[in-house]
């Protein structure tokens, strides 16, 4: 606890420094430099308090969605991501979400949420299909690094879904892996109006949220008390807009957690 009040301290002390340094040089050069500390540049920039986002997987949800909105127009801040506080973080970390995503080259999830260093823990395979590895990884950053958020992002045209679909006569190596993971959401949507592919996409999501919120014994204790968040979200390539599926955010268990103010402050 010591720690992450150091931290927090170490990080205000930054961002405070970097705002004075800024309204300096404006000063000499006579310009109006942006305050950013500023409660109207946090609100124009949708900046969600850190600190309670990494307590509150309600408000980490909405910092993610924030840090999205940024960057789908294309005002990323690249936040956290300066050498000092590089450096800080080589002595722990507190990253407050963690991304089960796909491994394509055109999803990272710090520059989709525009986030930076330190602040998200990702577990990454082709169509985000999970074995044990992938579910201590994630159950590691609930216990161990206090991660309350768990978004499982998939994304449009993904190549894995898309395979899925097609079932190769004779795949190579390991991939059959792949295909049979997703096989299930491509029956459950066979009958559904609309794009096959991204229907299977949403669908393959959803089948892996329940997947981990039905995880024995970490994950779905964690997840029926209310403790912690897991939902589902889906990535356009080509807006870059994170979608977070509704269906995974409904009929969720009772929590402690404050849900109302998600500015987080
Ligand atoms: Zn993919």
């Amino acid at each position: 606890m010591l720690k992450i009040l150091f931290t927090s301290f170490i990080l205000f002390l930054i961002s405070t420094q970097e705002a004075s340094a800024q309204r300096k040089v404006a000063k000499q050069k006579n310009t109006s430099a942006p305050i950013f500390d500023s409660v109207k540049w946090r609100q124009d920039n949708f900046i969600v308090n850190r600190d309670s986002a990494y307590k509150n997987p309600y408000y980490a949800l909405q910092k993610l969605a924030a840090g999205n909105k940024r960057f789908e127009q294309v005002m990323s801040i690249h936040p956290r991501q300066d050498p000092a506080l590089i450096k800080l973080l080589s002595d722990g970390q507190y990253p407050f979400a963690t991304i089960v995503g796909c491994s394509d080259s055109r999803v990272s999830g710090e520059i989709l949420f525009d986030q930076g260093f330190g602040d998200l823990f990702v577990a990454r395979t082709a169509g985000q299909v999970m074995a044990e590895a992938s579910y201590a990884t994630i159950e590691y950053a609930y216990l161990s690094l206090g991660t309350k958020l768990v978004v499982v992002l998939g994304h449009s045209t993904c190549g894995a879904v898309s395979a899925a679909i097609k079932r190769p006569e004779d795949p190579s190596g390991h991939i059959v892996t792949l295909i049979n993971a997703i096989k299930p959401a491509v029956t459950q949507v066979e009958k559904m109006p609309g794009n096959k592919l991204e229907n299977t996409v949403r669908q393959n999501v959803i089948n892996q949220v329940n997947e981990l919120r039905q995880l024995e014994s970490v994950l779905s204790r964690g997840y029926d008390k209310g403790d912690l968040l897991i939902v589902g979200a889906v990535y356009n390539l080509a807006s870059g807009k994170v979608e977070f599926l509704k269906e995974t955010l409904e009929n969720l268990p009772k929590t402690h957690y404050a849900m109302n103010d998600i500015t987080g402050k």
